[in-house]
């Protein structure tokens, strides 16, 4: 006899991020055929949505099949209880990915907009110490250089150190995300782990294929192509600023390759964010429920990206204000770069690993 014991504070938690009336849904089944992504066997999102009204956390944060969905919200559109299957699942990765990144209280402080003043501080705190430490926290005079704020030794050295560090603390988390999906589907094919699954998955993770299936949300291929590709190009460009540090070639010139490529960047991380915003403005009933998990995403993506144009602007211009809007830019940095695992962005990790996962049981 199969007991179940249901975890109702995590139901309140999840009716209350997906903005559905979870226990209306009557498993008629329509989402799961409706869904091109779900596979024949034990198809998805129909069993995810009598978990979640039963409150059963534990299947439903490790569980591989929510990582397969794309929110492409053809399921929402054929429900015929309106209780909204492609955001219950949105909201169930939301959970998920806050419930392993570990430290806990990085993903607590990044899941509600009361605790967005510390988050902000965090890395204000932090900046202004290693400022300090390198003995320029103030405006320095003359033509704008950001070295003269910012040292490169001191800007490299320190951030990578905290975002490699940051990373290695999620990969636990991964893996205690991995461990869990073999719990629910043990029959792992023997040899195939984390970095097979990757190699299998490349293409799809490159071109958005499963993307490329959505009948209701058509343009999020575009977006997500562009914000994807448009993110590459840029660690691209910042790697190889990295490496001008380095060889005294920086500030990089405008007829540098590298810089036109950062141009291009920008541009597309523009545009599909702004469709991306676009649509969960004016095209609720496609897009779905929109929550600050969302909107801290694209907002802060938006923010790095504008705040990176205008610190290359205020360079060039010498404007007085060019520093502030560099420390800015810094902070932007690490809402995206350095919180990663502890917001929506964390997406690529756990979406990466789960699709990995699934290749290596043959769950296509
Ligand atoms: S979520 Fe909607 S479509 Fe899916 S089983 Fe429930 S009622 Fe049916
Ligand atoms: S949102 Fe799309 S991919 Fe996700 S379960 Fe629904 S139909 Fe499938």
């Amino acid at each position: 006899m199969l007991t179940i014991t249901p975890n109702i504070k995590f139901k309140k938690e999840l009716k209350k991020l997906s903005n559905s009336s979870l226990n209306e849904c009557m498993q008629c089944g329509n989402c799961s055929v409706v869904c091109t992504l779900a596979p024949d066997e034990k198809p998805f999102p129909r069993k995810e949505m009598i978990w979640a009204g039963w409150g059963m956390k534990e299947n439903l944060i490790g569980n591989v099949d929510i990582w397969l969905c794309h929110q492409c919200g053809d399921c929402s559109e054929y429900c015929p209880r309106d209780v909204n299957p492609a955001d219950v699942l949105a909201s169930v990765r939301q959970l998920s990915y806050q419930h392993y990144a570990k430290p806990h209280f990085l993903s607590k402080i990044l899941s509600k907009p009361v605790w967005l003043p510390i988050a902000v501080l965090i890395p204000t705190v932090i900046i202004a110490v290693i400022l300090y430490m390198a003995g320029t926290l103030h405006i320095p005079e003359g033509e704008v250089n950001y070295s003269k704020f910012f040292p490169h030794a001191w800007l490299n050295s320190s951030f990578s150190f905290i975002t490699l560090s940051t990373y290695l603390l999620a990969s636990f988390g991964l893996i205690r995300f991995w461990n869990d999906m073999k719990v629910q589907f043990p029959e792992t094919k023997p040899g195939f782990g984390i970095l097979r699954g990757m190699l299998k998955i490349l293409k799809e993770v490159l071109l958005h294929t499963n993307f490329g299936k959505c009948k209701t949300q058509k343009s999020r291929k575009v977006s997500h192509f562009l914000v994807f590709w448009g993110f590459i190009l840029l660690l691209v460009v910042t790697i190889y600023a990295i490496y001008a540090t380095f060889t005294h070639q920086y500030p990089l010139s405008y007829s540098n390759p590298f810089k036109k490529l950062g141009h291009l960047a920008a541009t597309m991380l523009l545009i599909g964010l702004g469709i991306m915003i676009y649509s969960r403005l004016f095209n609720k009933s496609k897009s779905g429920h929109s929550n600050y998990a969302d909107w801290l995403f694209l907002i802060s993506m938006f923010l790095l990206t504008l705040s990176g144009i205008f610190t290359d602007i205020a360079r060039s211009q010498n404007w007085s204000l060019a520093y502030h809007i560099y420390f800015f830019h810094l902070i932007s940095i690490w809402f995206i770069v350095i919180y990663l695992p502890y917001t929506k962005f964390g997406h690529v990790f756990y979406r990466i690993v789960a699709m990995s996962f699934a290749k290596s049981i043959g769950r296509e």
